[in-house]
């Protein structure tokens, strides 16, 4: 199956996508964990981002496009993956069927925007291996602000703070939000009301994909 995780930034994209992936047996594809790995490793194209990622905006499509070409050629991508933070607009949208990429479900999480201010505030990610935690609805069920997965500090992420997401969600409203429209002009669009106990998301994330739980 290909995959299309769409939603605000908060919406849970990351935490149901892991969900899917393991489930189905695909990779999730996550342009903003591609970024931020680039990021860390100090990349041309790590500093390029980096100071546009810190503002809320969006890197510039080609840049995008570019890594996401190269992931998605990967062997583990031959049998479907789940796009998660991709597209963002719709010449991203417009590029991913020029490169015959056919998309078979667009799954939209709804979630309002006091709530996504609400969750952000409490986000924190692990800098290690880009797992995502909440404070109080989803935190780390070993050890307080310590990584699950790989026992790092969690933190809270930058464009996590609350003008970036002011930001963040003005720019998804404007840039974002009109690929609803388009996939559902194409039939793929599922929706989702994100619900504030993340397994109850997930049982009708499950339900709206046919997933066996
Ligand atoms: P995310 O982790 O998906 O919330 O992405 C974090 C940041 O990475 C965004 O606020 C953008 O600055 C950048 N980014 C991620 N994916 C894209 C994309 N498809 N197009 C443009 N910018 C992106």
């Amino acid at each position: 199956m290909k995959l299309i995780l769409f939603g605000p930034p908060g919406a849970g994209k990351g935490t149901q996508g892991e969900l899917i992936s393991a489930a189905l047996n695909i990779p999730t594809v996550s342009t903003g964990a591609m970024l931020r790995a680039a990021i860390k490793e100090g990349t041309e194209l790590g500093k390029q981002a980096e100071s546009i990622m810190a503002t809320g905006a969006l890197v510039p499509d080609e840049v995008v496009v570019g890594i996401l070409k190269d992931r998605l050629a990967a062997e583990d991508c031959k049998n479907g993956f789940i796009l998660d933070g991709f597209p963002r607009t719709i010449p991203q949208a417009e590029t991913l069927e020029a490169l015959g990429i056919q998309i078979d479900c667009v799954l939209s999480l709804e979630v309002p925007d006091e709530t996504i201010i609400e969750r952000m505030s409490g986000r924190r990610s692990c800098p290690q291996c880009g797992a995502t935690y909440h404070v109080v609805y989803n935190p780390p069920k070993k050890l307080t602000s310590q990584c699950d997965v790989c026992g790092a500090v969690l933190k809270q992420r930058d464009d996590d703070k609350p003008e970036v997401v002011k930001n963040r969600l003005n720019v998804y409203h404007k840039e974002t939000e009109p690929l609803k429209a388009y996939y559902e002009g194409k039939g793929l669009l599922k929706s989702v009301v994100g619900q504030p106990q993340v397994e109850e998301t997930s049982r009708l994330v499950r339900e709206a994909l046919g997933i066996e739980a």
